[in-house]
């Protein structure tokens, strides 16, 4: 069965809640009646709700960019997956690298956070992805290869089933560097494999896995007509109505 490919959009730390408003008021109706894929957007916190309130009635989805595995606590500066789903998220991304790099994200806290997320109904988008030494010395597989073991690790296949992986070379992402569609066709087939060892192959037949790193809408086409590719996890290219539109409608 073909996997209907999903368009996510990372807003990262950019757009107040105004701007983000401006943003849909531009964007939905360049996407009206665009049902070929799934597109969701994931803004910062503060404009989970007007972006929740600008989408509803409409079939796009809303994603956080993180959470806390923890329901509730003395965690100051956290938001917890039920606290998201009763904002009105779909979706939560989890692992993203910049989360890995600058705040001290493992494969254990994305594990604890995927749990929590799927135990609140979020579908979470999980990143794994190497960074330029670890490609360079070889080690690509490997990574990638642990990143999803470790990541997934006591998700049961029933529990997958809403499971979205990125696959996110971190030398590409920003970098306006992207991975050739055969780099990255091999990527998602290596974490396939590995989903597949973890969730079992039904499960990991249907699971889609987005590429992102430097998604622009000159280079979408070629991505996304690789059948491993099942969408794209986009940065920079997202922010702007008009250059989102083009990758959604690649
Ligand atoms: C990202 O933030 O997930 C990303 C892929 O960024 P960019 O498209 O800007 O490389």
């Amino acid at each position: 069965m073909a996997r209907k490919k999903l368009m996510a959009a990372n807003w990262k730390m950019y757009k107040t809640p105004q701007q983000a408003q401006e943003f849909l008021r531009a964007f939905l109706p360049m996407v009206d009646g665009h049902d070929r894929d799934e597109i969701v957007i994931c803004p910062p916190f503060v404009c989970l709700p007007a972006v929740v309130e600008a989408l509803a009635g409409n079939y796009i989805g809303v994603g956080a960019q993180n959470l806390h595995w923890e329901k509730e606590g003395a965690y100051t500066g956290e938001v917890s997956a039920p606290m998201l789903k009763a904002v009105g998220c779909t979706h939560v991304i989890i692992g993203h690298s910049e989360r890995r790099q600058y705040f001290g994200e493992t494969d254990d806290t994305v594990n604890r956070k995927l749990q929590a997320a799927l135990a609140a109904g979020l579908a979470p988008i999980v990143c794994v992805g190497e960074v330029l030494q670890e490609r360079e010395s070889g080690l690509t597989e490997e990574v990638l290869r642990r990143q999803t073991q470790r990541g997934l690790s006591g998700i049961s296949g029933d529990q997958a089933r809403t499971l979205i992986i990125a696959y996110e070379p971190v030398w590409a992402i920003g970098t306006g560097k992207t991975a050739t569609p055969q780099i990255a066709s091999e990527a998602h087939a290596v974490i396939r494999a590995e989903a597949a060892e973890a969730v079992g192959k039904v499960t990991a037949d249907n699971m889609r896995i987005l590429y992102g790193g430097s998604v622009k809408p000159e280079n979408a086409k070629a991505l996304m007509s690789e059948s491993e590719i099942d969408g794209a996890l986009v940065g920079g290219a997202s922010l702007d109505p008009k250059s989102f539109t083009a990758i959604v409608r690649y």
